[in-house]
């Protein structure tokens, strides 16, 4: 029959696992007080049959002890728990007591006592099923060492706890007047009929069994749960026997005089306990119907709140990370699909035509005699030279690896931009996993591939052959690639002047022309240079340098500059050197869109067509050649490194990402994500409260079956 408070402590576990500690649903506990050296320790290890309790003058209770007694009465082990530290199966007793002492420590002496409770649960065949809470010893007189306070804490402490529903164990000695008990004198303040206390008297030893039965049937104080007797030391002995139990030390006082076997009169430990379950159990039944709709209100607002935020889906840890897992492998495919060999292609090209224009800067846009070219590329050795020297710079400037590397970094970049949205975002630790896993299956295949490349584009080192149509496209793709630099340039030189102003910029330029005309002349000091104006004359086009060239580009507001100017040069002032930096770097993109104007005509000139096309228009021949490298480089990419890729990609996030965690690991990647953790901790709830109103309903129709019968008898 005793079976509803070990329910209730099961349910109230259970809602403890889902921080579910409403106050609502507090079950009632046995709380211990008493003055220091009353015995209160001594009747709590006679109870669980173990020494367990720090032992010590100096304050060793700073700390509730919140105990659970778990009857197990098939088990041969006794152990026990502190469940909030994660420390399980202590079959030493002495161990507890060490841990217990050790959580007491932690409360510095200035701060004396703390609220917050330990927990300890103790598994055994011979302790009843009760939970119990000791608390620190009222004390009277503090040593020095002491702060003031400490005894009104203690107080405090204790009054937190001895409010209703709970059950108050209140402990005083038989050999200190019971007009001084510290435990009655605090319980009656709480429960002045003592409804709710119970009185141990301990020490009976210490006192003639006459007394000590008077103390029982107490009429001075009574306490309508009444008292019971204890002796948890025998008279004489410094120490309990070790071959006798607990149980048998503390009874076989009371044996011994028939004074004590009277019907009203309690007294040992097995009186002691039968009392405490029976009160507790009584306890609990009247607080079963109050419990029950405490859980059942709880569990109606967790339904409403799972239905309206959850739509009543149900989530677990494992269905998102799957979930998740198969987003990733939806948008990996997306992207592998949406990258073949034409987008490969594409890619490489593009990077292949801006080597074409670094190498056509270099060997022919930087020369001061480009404008000339045109009409040099057919007659000058040296320049007609140049085609070739550019044709090897693109073929051997290490294709295989810039090539791969090139689709490499775009795989990449393309894992890092579906990292960097959600749901990916809350799962910073993964992403990094994913990359890290793609970098490494890549970079296996990565110098095969360079290698095949590098290969397979061998012969166009050699010699490069072109069909008319080729050269056509090539054509084409020059033109376009030349006037996107154009274009580029033009605006660059557009937000620099956006940015310094076109007139402060305007200034800025002629000062610094001014600047190195100076410089110039300084190094021909004999020879006379002409001014600016004279030199202006209209040079034709084709035998401007890029100098002049850029010079003539902008004449308009001459006049009003040439002012300024002088002004400025004559009243020499410090420009800002950003300025400076600006008009250096305007002026070369003046320069720059100078010559590729040039280029574009000349690529669309008659020049380009035909058997010259090759010498004068190397931008086209390049083009060419890198449309050629770009077919082949492809090729073994796709097959070296892509497909494998591709096919490996889904697999690793299969075994990396999911078949690798254990639950522990997929729970914790489930609530990275915060909206994915209050689902399932909303749904957690539910389901305990679910669970512990099942029990609820099964334990009322017990007791109302109980009550029934009794009714009948
Ligand atoms: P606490 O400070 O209230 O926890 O009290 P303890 O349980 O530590 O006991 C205080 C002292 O009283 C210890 O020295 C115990 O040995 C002694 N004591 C406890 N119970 C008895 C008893 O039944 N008879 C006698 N003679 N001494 C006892």
């Amino acid at each position: 029959f005793m079976m509803l408070t070990k329910q209730l402590i099961e349910v109230r576990n259970i809602l403890k696992t889902v921080n579910q500690n409403c106050s609502a649903l507090q079950l009632p506990s046995i709380v211990v007080i008493g003055s220091q050296s009353s015995g209160k320790s001594s009747v709590l290890e006679a109870i669980v049959g173990h020494e367990f309790l720090p032992k010590g003058n100096n304050m060793v209770t700073r700390r509730p002890i919140e105990l659970t007694l778990v009857h197990t009465p098939n088990a041969e082990e006794e152990y026990g728990e502190f469940p909030e530290i994660g420390i399980n199966n202590v079959t030493d007793f002495t161990q507890i007591q060490r841990t217990l002492s050790d959580l007491n420590m932690s409360v510095s002496e200035s701060e004396c006592i703390s609220t917050d409770p330990i927990e300890l649960k103790i598994y055994s065949p011979t302790v009843p099923d009760l939970t119990l809470i000791d608390l620190p010893g009222y004390i009277q007189v503090i040593n020095r060492k002491q702060p003031p306070i400490l005894k009104r804490k203690i107080v405090e402490l204790c009054d937190r706890y001895i409010v209703e529903p709970n059950i108050i164990l209140a402990i005083s000695s038989a050999d200190v007047d019971l007009a001084n008990s510290e435990a009655l004198t605090h319980s009656r303040k709480v429960d002045p009929y003592g409804k709710r206390t119970i009185g141990v008297i301990t020490k009976m030893d210490l006192v003639d069994p006459e007394k000590g039965v008077d103390l029982l049937i107490n009429n001075d104080y009574p306490l309508e749960l009444g008292y019971v007797g204890m002796v948890c030391k025998p008279p004489g002995k410094s120490g309990f026997s070790r071959q006798l139990s607990l149980t048998q030390k503390s009874d076989q006082y009371f044996r011994s005089n028939p004074i004590f076997h009277q019907p009203d009169v309690q007294v040992g430990l097995t009186a002691l306990k039968k009392r405490l379950t029976t009160i507790l159990e009584e306890n609990m039944g009247q607080n079963l119907y109050g419990i029950v709709d405490a859980v059942q209100n709880e569990l109606e607002e967790v339904r409403y709140q799972y239905k309206v935020q959850y739509n009543d889906r149900h989530i677990t840890a494992e269905s998102y990370t799957a979930d998740i897992m198969d987003t990733l492998k939806h948008q990996f495919k997306e992207f592998s699909n949406n990258f073949g060999k034409a987008e490969v292609r594409e890619e490489i090209q593009n990077m292949l035509e801006e080597k074409i224009m670094e190498i056509c800067k270099e060997l022919y846009y930087d020369d001061p005699k480009v404008a000339a070219f045109p009409s040099l590329c057919l007659k000058d050795l040296v320049w007609k030279s140049k085609v070739d020297m550019s044709s090897a710079a693109l073929t051997k400037s290490g294709i295989g690896r810039a090539t791969t590397q090139l689709v490499v970094d775009i795989v990449l970049d393309e894992l890092r931009e579906i990292a960097s949205k959600e749901p990916f975002t809350y799962h910073e630790s993964t992403c990094d996993k994913i990359i890290d896993f793609s970098s490494k299956l890549l970079k296996k295949k990565f110098h095969t591939t360079v290698d095949q490349v590098e290969n397979t584009i061998k012969p166009l080192k050699f010699e490069v052959e072109c069909t008319d149509l080729e050269w056509e496209r090539g054509k084409e793709r020059a033109i376009n690639l030349v006037d996107r630099h154009i274009q580029e340039s033009q605006k660059k030189l557009q937000d620099i002047r956006s940015q310094v102003g076109r007139r402060k910029l305007r200034t800025a330029v002629k000062y610094l022309r001014h600047q190195n005309q100076k410089k110039i002349n300084s190094h021909k000091p004999v020879t006379p240079t002409p001014t600016p104006k004279k030199e202006e004359t209209k040079p034709s086009d084709e035998t401007l340098i890029p100098e002049q060239l850029s010079t003539s580009l902008d004449n308009l507001e001459e006049e009003e500059e040439a002012q300024i100017l002088k002004k400025e040069m004559t009243k020499p002032r410090q420009y800002n050197p950003i300025l400076i930096e600006k008009a250096k770097e305007a002026m070369e993109l003046r320069k720059e869109i100078a010559v590729l104007k040039g280029r574009a005509a000349a690529l669309r000139s008659r020049q380009c067509s035909g058997s010259n096309g090759k010498s004068c228009c190397p931008e086209a021949f390049l083009s060419v050649i890198s449309q050629k490298l770009a077919n082949s480089a492809v090729m073994f990419i796709q097959i070296e490194l892509l497909n494998e890729f591709m096919f490996q990609f889904p697999r690793e996030v299969d075994n990396k990402l999911y078949y690798d965690l254990s639950r522990e690991q997929v729970n914790q990647f489930a609530c990275e994500n915060p909206t994915i953790r209050r689902h399932i901790e909303l749904q957690k709830r539910k389901d305990a409260l679910e669970l512990v109103m099942d029990k609820l309903v099964y334990l009322v129709r017990r007791q109302n079956e109980l009550i029934r019968r009794k009714e009948l008898n």
